[in-house]
């Protein structure tokens, strides 16, 4: 309220969180140059939104790896950054990059210490990629899976509650991520930072260029999906229908999060796809008896893969659950009673 109209610039500043829905000419007084007849009109300086990177800014560098929708490189923008380019041909008519840029919309509007800095993005087909903060860490996928570290109670509920307060935030925010996986969080000098929220819609459809299984399911991602949406993939093609995702079945996915950090491996092990998709969408959980963890610890994993979507708490109760878990008890110790948890089949 103390700002006056000088301190307004004639840059067009979004309007609030509206979604980004234009092609952002503005009245551009005779500076934008955008050529006649052109679909992309070149953008001006004054006509960009401020998270607008143009794709000549960007040095691209080495890749770093490619997942189900392009590919991310190491790149220098003001330093060093994360590149995810996307492969335009799954981006070619207006819905879809609509959509992708709606997701963008999204992207932009977190600022969290445990989510990843959003930078930017190249908007200007057939450049389409998000600019974001370059993790230096590692994910807490090549800790467990590929390194074989072992996360001690202490450390679990660390990361644990760094990952509920992202997720918390994010959930407070209306943006359910979709895509919570191990592969999808960083661990930096014990700092979690946790990406690639919001984008599932865009990979999605890019599930036609990457390896992936009979039922076009790409591997190491049936796990983190909740009971309603196993049905549905049962139920339908999974690129024709919208999942339904929901910020209930990013609790889920928690869940396996949360398994994983204490078993070191992923529930439903060496199981094929199909009878991971039929148990799960009965109701059948993973079970706990050769888990070695106290009841409270056990009780999460359940509470997180409840069937019903309803029964899962959110990530408040979550992280307050979790400060609860008793002290004593949080080292393995061999000396404890293992308490057997409730039967994992309910
Ligand atoms: P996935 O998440 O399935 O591994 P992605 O396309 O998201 O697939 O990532 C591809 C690779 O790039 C992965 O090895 C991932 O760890 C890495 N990566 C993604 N984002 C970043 C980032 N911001 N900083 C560093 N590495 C990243
Ligand atoms: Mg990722």
């Amino acid at each position: 309220s103390g700002s006056t109209d000088s301190d307004r610039t004639p840059v067009r500043v979004d309007s609030q969180d509206s979604q980004v829905s234009d092609t952002e000419t503005v009245t551009d007084g005779g500076l934008g140059a955008s050529a006649a007849g052109n679909r992309w009109p070149r953008q001006s300086s004054l006509s960009m939104r401020e998270w607008d990177i143009p794709f000549d800014e960007l040095k691209i560098g080495e890749l770093i790896g490619s997942g189900r929708f392009g590919a991310v490189y190491r790149g220098q923008w003001h330093g060093d950054v994360a590149v995810k380019v996307l492969d335009v041909n799954y981006l070619k008519d207006e819905k879809t990059l609509e959509q992708f840029k709606n997701e963008v919309s999204t992207f932009r509007k977190t600022r969290h210490e445990n989510l990843i800095l959003f930078m930017g993005a190249c908007m200007k087909p057939p450049q389409l990629a998000i600019v974001t903060s370059l993790s230096k860490g590692m994910t807490l996928y090549t800790h467990i899976h590929l390194r074989k570290d072992k996360f001690n109670m202490t450390k679990t509920k660390n990361v644990a509650q760094q990952i509920s307060q992202g997720m918390g935030y994010l959930h407070a925010k209306g943006i359910v991520h979709k895509d919570l996986k191990s592969k999808n969080i960083f661990v930096e000098n014990g700092k979690v930072v946790i990406t690639d929220f919001g984008l599932f819609s865009i990979t999605k459809l890019c599930f036609g260029n990457r390896k992936s299984d009979s039922l076009g399911i790409p591997p190491g991602w049936l796990c983190y999906l909740a009971p309603e949406i196993m049905r549905s993939l049962q139920a339908h093609n999974p690129h024709d229908v919208e999942l339904p995702f929901s910020k209930a079945s990013d609790v889920y996915a928690f869940g396996t999060v949360w398994y994983e950090l204490l078993c070191g491996e992923w529930p439903f092990k060496g199981q094929p796809p199909e009878a991971v998709i039929w148990q799960v969408g009965k109701g059948m959980k993973q079970p706990l008896a050769n888990l070695q963890a106290s009841r409270d610890v056990k009780d999460i994993l359940m509470l997180c893969w409840s069937f019903r979507p309803g029964d899962r708490p959110d990530f408040i109760r979550l992280h307050n659950i979790m400060d609860k878990l008793p002290k004593k008890r949080l080292e393995r110790s061999p000396s404890h009673p293992i308490h057997l948890s409730r039967s994992a089949e309910s």
